[in-house]
């Protein structure tokens, strides 16, 4: 016979499958010699078992009768007892705690008999009936699934009839009415009587339990959390105990350490006279945990002696729940807490500083999440503030400036020196221009994987989505809010909050984050930017964490950057190197002419004078990176997209030229020949077309120019005394021949260069795998490759078959919703499948070269998940936008100190 029902006294923490999180905690705590009310848990295997067969097992009705009467023995009376009723409560208790799971039911043992026993032996009736009162209201919501306003209802129009605003103003004669009322409405809706045999209603609360773990917030909720369906919840039974029995009486909730701002010393709220949801529910406002001191010094000092043995114990920030029944404490509740990004960080510095945990263990207490949210501008608490509305939180900041309804007014007004928030009903590709120049984002629909959410978070850029609220009139350039008089007008300044999906009128204040000032800035800069104690040890904890994470990692960080401004943000963020540096925008802006000269070329001298046009420009381009990154290596990779990303749009083009036919204007011969050009490069999936180093073998001097203009540039750093270390990186590379010719090339040119200039240039030339054939065929690549970088974005195209642009808008959505994956794969690396075609990748390549450098520069670099992934498969770096070089630092000492395994993945 399995074993399904484990009292309080046989469980421990580490039983959390078993158990449940409450259920574990709560047997660590009887271990502990704490005051818990006695009861027991029903396993996860139980319930496990009632999913499957649709009832509960005979024998959890056998095991369940025994721990019962244990705990009457214990308790000297009985559940429902007539003259001295055990009551207790029934609450749920997954491994996780999640959303959908059925709410705790108390009083249950309680009828139309125990209910004067409880009144005789407390001496209290109104409590005893309202005690009863709540059963019948929460049992039938919640076990027997009636529709809960019925109750609220009745409840009120009871209130009403008697003239009466407080609950607790109800006497026993009005309660002893509701009782009878709430019994009629259970029979009519569930066309049965309440049940009053305690058992059965224990047993009923315990199979709604079960149920609940299939409802579908549950479900929801599981998926995206990628939490297993198949654990199932515990179930705790437990004797109730009562902080509502008079003054000597009360209920709270308290931290051992402020979760909200992670301020040392204990933290907490208590109220009298009340039961646990009460404090939950603010019907009355709590009082502070010092209060308690003043009430019952006796019960105050024990819980304070509690809370020591607790975070002692669990080394860690607790959460308790406790009640106090006549001047006797009570525990009800712990777990480890749940805590802020500040907070985690401050505390887990002040438990290294106690010495009660290892530097190691407090990098596992915070996470790179967390420490992005302390890099972004924020608005002054203290600032007063009205707030108009309140929508999504899509990308985290905070922005101030005037309201603009389009791109064309974005960009007038940011040139006129103004701040501005683009305000649109949603955004669509045409809007990024806007974008690129708001301070904020701010839509009326969409939520937060919309166009405007995805573009705002690329590029850091503060935003807020579907404030619904908002009636958006881009024509005439009005904003309205929806239920209020309030019009808005483009000009207007407003504040938005991309942390928290508020939007203010007005300006609000804003600081700089003194934790980003610190990472850019050193820490002396970084204290001198913080305003209060609370935030200089905010800073100090966050610089012990980020130096020990860059002891302890294995990867370095990279960060990918294509201009000198960006190079020197990375490096100041802590960047060991260039990962990727693109070179497309090189031939962009006024460039554009002469790259469309190249591509029309008819003889090679046209070709070659367009070339030695564009030379000096990249030289240029080439030496101001090299100068930010002096000391540091950067990869750059030659120019990757295809060529007609260069070339006028092909209906742009066509209907100029059959406009200037109708007027009988002159078409030039230029424009004819443009037009043939670019019909003939136009592509069905230019994504998988004349690119990357098939277009650099098309049009040998391409790569030939750049790599020419990298080692030139690298040769006058060198005169100047500086210390370039530029590396190669051909694109989009799928067989060795490919890499093997492009190699000849490079080889030649940097010679001859080298020698030309009298310098030793030592410029490594490697591979780019984006494509499944390149990881595949990895190790015959390594022969021709110096290093190799896994362009992640491209192989998660190229692996699913994903054109990124056309599928995420489309059917991603419906994708999350079926479960085929829980985030997107561009977000996270998918680890079965992308992720297997880097590992494998790897394999092949140290088979051919042990030591051959090899990294990441997808955006997958600067994702936690995706970071642990590549320390564990042995990469040497990962390159991500400067933005997240801090993060990808703490995520990869953190991958580096745990104890992750391939199955972890
Ligand atoms: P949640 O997980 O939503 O906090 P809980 O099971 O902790 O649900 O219970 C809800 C409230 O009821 C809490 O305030 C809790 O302290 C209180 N409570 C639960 N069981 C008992 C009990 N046996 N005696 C007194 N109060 C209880
Ligand atoms: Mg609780
Ligand atoms: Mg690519």
């Amino acid at each position: 016979m399995s074993t399904f029902v484990y009292a309080f006294t046989e469980g421990n923490k580490d039983m959390k499958d078993l158990l449940g999180g409450k259920g574990a905690n709560l047997a660590e705590m009887v271990k502990l010699g704490i005051p818990v009310p006695p009861g027991f848990t029903i396993s996860t295997e139980a319930c496990r078992a009632y999913l499957e067969e649709g009832h509960s097992p005979d024998s959890l009705q056998v095991q369940v009768t025994t721990a019962l009467r244990n705990m009457e023995a214990d308790m000297g009376k009985k559940l429902g007892q007539a003259d001295n009723p055990l009551l207790v409560s029934v609450r749920s208790g997954a491994k996780f705690s999640m959303p959908g799971m059925m709410e705790t039911v108390l009083n249950i043992g309680l009828n139309d008999e125990s209910v004067h026993g409880l009144a005789t032996r407390s001496g209290n009736s109104r409590f005893a009936w309202d005690s009863y009162r709540r059963l019948i209201q929460m049992f039938g919501k919640t076990v027997l699934d009636i529709d809960g306003d019925l109750f609220s209802e009745a409840f009120d129009n009871a209130k009403e009839g008697l003239g009466i605003e407080q609950d607790t103003d109800l006497d026993v004669e009005a309660l002893q009415g509701i009782v009878e009322e709430f019994k009629a409405i259970v029979e009519r809706e569930t066309g049965a009587p309440f049940p009053l045999d305690p058992r059965e209603q224990l047993d009923a609360a315990v199979e709604a339990v079960f149920r609940s773990w299939n409802t579908e917030r549950a479900a929801i909720y599981r998926r995206r959390e990628r939490i297993p369906h198949d654990l199932g919840t515990a179930v705790n039974i437990q004797a109730m105990v009562f902080g509502n029995q008079g003054s000597n009486s009360g209920t709270g909730v308290c931290f051992t350490r402020d979760p909200s701002s992670g301020q040392g010393g204990v933290y907490g709220d208590y109220l009298v006279n009340a039961q646990g949801e009460d404090v939950v529910a603010g019907i009355r406002n709590t009082l502070s945990l010092e209060a308690l001191e003043n009430i019952d010094k006796a019960s105050y000092d024990e819980l304070m002696a509690t809370m020591h043995t607790l975070e002692t114990h669990y080394r860690d920030m607790c959460d308790i729940e406790f009640t106090v029944e006549n001047g006797k404490l009570w525990l009800l509740q712990t777990r480890v807490g749940k805590r802020t990004a500040s907070a985690a960080f401050r505390i887990a510095a002040q438990l290294v500083e106690e010495k009660l945990i290892t530097r190691d263990e407090a990098l596992a207490r915070v996470s790179g999440e967390q420490l992005t949210q302390l890099l972004f501008p924020q608005f002054d608490d203290e600032a007063e503030k009205t707030v108009l509305t309140k929508g999504m939180a899509a990308s985290p900041g905070a922005a101030v400036g005037e309201i603009v309804f389009s791109n064309a007014q974005a960009v007038e007004r940011t040139n006129a020196g103004a701040d501005v928030i683009l305000v649109r009903r949603e955004t669509n590709p045409d809007d990024l221009e806007g974008m690129v120049v708001a301070a904020g984002i701010l839509t009326a629909r969409g939520g937060k994987t919309s166009h405007a959410a995805e573009v705002a978070r690329g590029m850091g850029r503060c935003c807020v989505v579907g404030a619904e609220a908002l009636i958006i009139d881009e024509k005439n350039g009005t904003m309205k809010i929806r239920g209020t008089d309030r019009v808005l007008h483009a000009g207007d300044v407003i504040a938005i909050d991309g942390t928290s999906g508020e939007v203010f009128l007005g300006d609000v204040p804003v600081m700089p984050s003194p934790v980003t000032v610190y990472i850019s800035e050193g820490l002396d800069a970084g204290l001198a930017a913080a305003q209060d104690q609370a935030t200089k040890e905010l800073v100090t904890s966050v610089h012990l964490l980020l130096t020990h994470a860059d002891r302890r990692a294995k990867l370095t960080v990279r960060a990918n950057a294509d201009a000198p401004e960006d190079a020197a943000r990375a490096r100041a963020y802590g960047a060991t190197g260039i990962g990727l540096c693109r070179t497309e925008h090189m031939f962009l802006g006024d460039r554009r002419q002469l790259i469309e000269k190249v591509i029309l070329a008819e003889t090679d001298e046209q070709r070659d004078s367009a070339f030695d046009a564009l030379f000096p420009l990249q030289k240029g381009d080439f030496i101001g990176i090299f100068e930010a990154m002096d000391g540091l290596p950067t990869t750059v990779r030659l120019i990757d997209p295809p060529l007609h990303e260069f070339l006028p749009d092909i209906t742009d083009l066509s209907v100029k030229i059959a406009v200037k036919e109708a007027t009988g204007e002159e078409v030039t011969e230029e424009e004819r020949k443009l037009l043939d050009t670019v019909r003939e490069q136009h592509e069905q999936n230019p994504m998988l077309g004349l690119r990357g180093v098939r277009l650099g073998l098309k049009i040998r001097g391409l790569f030939g120019l750049q790599i020419r203009a990298i080692a030139e540039a690298a040769a006058d750093r060198l005169e100047a005394g500086g210390h370039p270390l530029p590396e190669i990186m051909v694109p989009l590379v799928g067989s060795a021949r490919e890499l093997q010719i492009i190699r000849e090339d490079a080889e030649r040119i940097i010679a001859e260069v080298g020698e030309s200039r009298g310098v030793k240039l030592t410029i490594p030339i490697g591979a780019m795998i984006e494509l499944p054939r390149a990881a595949i065929t990895a190790d015959s690549l390594a022969e021709e490759a110096d290093f190799f970088s896994f362009g992640t974005n491209d192989l998660t195209q190229t692996a699913w078959g994903f054109s990124r642009d056309d599928v995420e808008a489309t059917f991603f959505n419906e994708y999350f919703d079926l479960g085929v994956f829980g985030v997107s794969p561009f977000e996270s690396i998918d680890t079965r499948g992308v992720g297997n075609l880097v590992s494998v990748g790897m394999k092949n390549a140290r088979s051919v070269k042990p030591s051959i450098h090899c990294g990441v520069c997808g955006e997958h670099g600067g994702d936690p998940l995706s970071i642990h992934f590549f320390h564990k498969v042995g990469l040497d770096y990962v390159s991500c936008s400067p933005f997240r070089v801090p993060v990808a630092r703490l995520e990869a000492g953190r991958a580096a100190v745990s104890n992750e395994s391939p199955d972890d993945f």
